[in-house]
């Protein structure tokens, strides 16, 4: 009690002071502003400008991918730098590979991830999602050459490569003991691609608009003909964090839907 009086106290007579001496926090603001009027005009628009940590996966094409001379790309990429400049923040990148971006998110170490990431009930948890901007679905792939396996049936004493934390790899779990095979688990979808392509693994269960994707461009493995449901691509956050950028993200994608950007990034990658 007696401590909150003498604050108060001092609270008073401070701003009695003042009163006295005739200056208020309103005037010293003003004669900021007005000393020198572009330098605080400057400082205030770099200021207002703000940077999120955005993780992402590594190698997803044409998501987000190394192109041949060496530079970040893809459609995750670009939507995000698009969304950005539609809502006047900017991207640090985080490439972390698909798991790992996850797991900073929910760990605070991340604002936000675009990865090719599927929204599901199961995410939700410890997730918010935008509004979805890509269809997605899960398939098989063998080598290209293997006539052998042309069902899960086929899978029965063998290897599959999945990759962690991912959509197929949660759906090869959930068929592995009714087919019996064993799980081959990656970090990323090119180890898992491989581990196909020199025989260890006879399939892997990927995302289809990826797979897809290598195999047009040169990847030496093919689909197998069931395409087993998959959710669509989301940006996420951390579960009741970021609202402001997750809003920013929808009217963000949006904007560029309607204003065609959005179908200009997504042809450049796929036609
Ligand atoms: N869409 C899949 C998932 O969310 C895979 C994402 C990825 O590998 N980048 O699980």
């Amino acid at each position: 009690m007696k401590f909150f009086k003498s604050v108060t106290a001092i609270a008073l007579s401070l701003t009695m002071a003042m009163a006295v001496a005739g200056c208020s926090s309103t005037t010293q603001t003003t004669t900021t502003d007005t000393t020198d009027s572009t330098q605080t005009t400057t400082e205030g628009t770099t200021s207002d400008v703000k940077t999120y940590n955005i993780a992402t996966d590594t190698t997803f094409a044409p998501f987000e991918f190394s192109d041949e001379n060496g530079d970040f790309v893809g459609i995750d990429i670009d939507l995000m730098e698009a969304i950005a400049q539609d809502q006047g923040f900017e991207v640090n990148w985080q490439v972390l590979g698909f798991n790992a971006a996850v797991q900073a998110v929910k760990a605070g170490q991340a604002d936000g991830v675009i990865a090719g990431m599927s929204i599901t009930e199961e995410r939700k948890a410890e997730h918010d999602f935008s509004d979805p901007y890509y269809d997605s679905a899960v398939v098989m792939a063998v080598a290209a050459e293997n006539e052998d396996i042309t069902s899960y049936e086929d899978l029965a004493g063998k290897k599959v490569a999945v990759k962690v934390g991912t959509e197929g790899y949660n759906f090869a779990e959930s068929i592995k003991d009714q087919y019996g095979f064993e799980m081959v688990a990656f970090d990323d979808s090119n180890s898992m691609y491989q581990d196909v392509l020199v025989g260890n693994s006879v399939a892997c269960f990927e995302d289809y608009p990826v797979i897809a994707y290598g195999i047009k461009q040169g990847l030496a493995l093919k689909l197998n003909d069931k395409q087993e449901a998959g959710n669509s691509y989301g940006f996420a956050v951390a579960k009741g964090e970021n609202a402001e950028l997750l809003q920013m993200f929808n009217d963000g994608l949006a904007n560029i839907k309607e204003s065609g950007k959005y179908q200009e990034i997504v042809d450049s990658y796929t036609k």
